[in-house]
């Protein structure tokens, strides 16, 4: 998925426009700058690669989901719905905005569970929050289905699917807000940096007021902006979008070797009859930056991670030992409510009751799974010995008597 395997002079020359004018603020100074708009011109450049009418870049994929959290109205004690399995800035954003995330179970797409979805949905909740985990799309006509169903919001969590689409649409610009993260190990990178993208003028015109403490924009000069509502600081510099710039020209590039790196690393594991890839509603949209997979057992799957890891192989896996990250039987934090301020005791309750809920159908799908990043570097000889040595740790797995596993 990585956008800084391939960084060089493209980034260098964008990044030098901006030290020449010194104007490292994305609004203002007008004359300095000397027509150097960067954010700007991202913000074209993302509408026109993903068909948004509007994007707002602010400086994280987590400020960008708690801008259009607020944008869209949500707030203290409202449910929004978001999946067991997501990184962890997802639920940060619910709670920063005083929601209450109700984690819900994921199935073998990896994402969502339309059925635990609906089962889900109770008088307070307020918005679904698909997230497009390792590169692939959840099932988004059922979830719209849902969403129509009960005048619901739908927020696609797409930081690590950009360039993916479903039946045509790319992610993140399907719901009423999309939000793609731009951080160090996406596929597009700015350093730090997120965009949230929306076809709603009175939503992106809220997150422009939001990632500028409630600047409207419209003052001859920025002492003359009007300040409508409160907001808050996320805004993205010029040299962060800079580096944005040159990597989204590299967008079809970087998508085109996923794919082919993908497909390579596919064909080999799919000479392993016991193993299963991960259902993507729409094959065609896979960003392809990871390759998710499924082993028969638990036992299997832990054994083999095992193997993988004690050999020095990078498999990928989100379940296994040390991953604290992305799932929620290793988020003790948030099972437990931790935070060092003063948390309502009702929104503590309720977050407490949402995180230690039965995740045994995650579970299920978790403990099987492996999901290989997929690098851009790698070589036709690298993926061929990659998926050789994955075959062998997995085939004497499967060779091995039972009790050894
Ligand atoms: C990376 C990521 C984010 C947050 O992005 P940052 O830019 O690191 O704040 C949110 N959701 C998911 C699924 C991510 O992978």
């Amino acid at each position: 998925m990585p956008g800084f395997e391939f960084f060089g002079d493209e980034e260098r020359k964008e990044v030098n426009e901006v030290l020449e004018t010194g104007i490292l603020m994305r609004y203002g100074f007008d004359g300095p700058r000397k027509g150097i708009w960067k954010a700007k011109e991202l913000e074209a450049a993302v509408c026109a690669t993903f068909g948004s009418q509007y994007a707002q870049l602010v400086s994280s994929g987590t400020g960008a989901l708690t801008a259009a959290m607020t944008a869209l109205g949500i707030g203290y004690g409202d449910e929004v719905i978001v999946p067991a399995f997501t990184f962890v800035a997802s639920f940060e954003a619910v709670l920063s905005v005083g929601a209450i995330p109700v984690l819900v179970d994921v199935d073998d797409t990896l994402t969502l569970s339309p059925a635990a979805v609906r089962a889900a949905i109770t008088p307070k909740t307020k918005c679904i929050m698909p997230v497009h985990m390792c590169g692939s799309m959840a099932d988004m006509d059922a979830l719209i289905d849902i969403c129509n169903e009960h005048q619901l919001i739908l927020l696609e969590d797409a930081c690590q699917a950009i360039g993916g689409t479903y039946k045509g649409k790319k992610l993140g610009t399907i719901g009423d807000a999309g939000t793609f993260s731009f951080d160090f190990v996406k596929t597009i990178t700015c350093a730090e940096g997120g965009v949230v993208m929306t076809n709603k003028e009175s939503v992106h015109i809220a997150c422009d007021g939001i990632s500028d403490h409630g600047h409207d924009h419209t003052g001859v000069d920025r002492g003359a902006d009007l300040h409508p509502f409160i907001g808050y600081n996320f805004r993205i510099s010029e040299l962060h979008a800079a580096v944005g710039l040159a990597q989204i020209k590299k967008l079809d590039q970087f998508l085109s070797i996923q794919r082919a790196n993908n497909a390579a690393l596919k064909s080999i594991l799919s000479t392993v009859p016991e193993i299963s890839f991960r259902r993507v509603p729409d094959e065609a949209g896979d960003s392809c930056s990871f390759l998710s997979w499924f082993l028969p057992t638990q036992d299997i799957t832990k054994a083999v991670v095992a193997e993988m890891k004690a050999q020095g192989i990078l498999g990928g896996h989100f379940y296994w030992f040390a991953n604290n990250w992305h799932y929620i039987h290793q988020w003790a934090h948030l099972k437990n409510a931790v935070t060092l301020n003063h948390l309502h005791p009702d929104l503590k309750a309720a977050v407490i009751h949402h995180a230690n809920k039965d995740f045994s159908a995650s579970d299920g799908v978790m403990s099987r799974c492996v999901s290989t990043a997929i690098s851009l570097l790698w070589t036709p000889e690298q993926i061929a010995q990659k998926g050789a040595q994955m075959v062998a740790v997995i085939n004497q797995v499967l060779a091995a008597p039972k009790q050894a596993v």
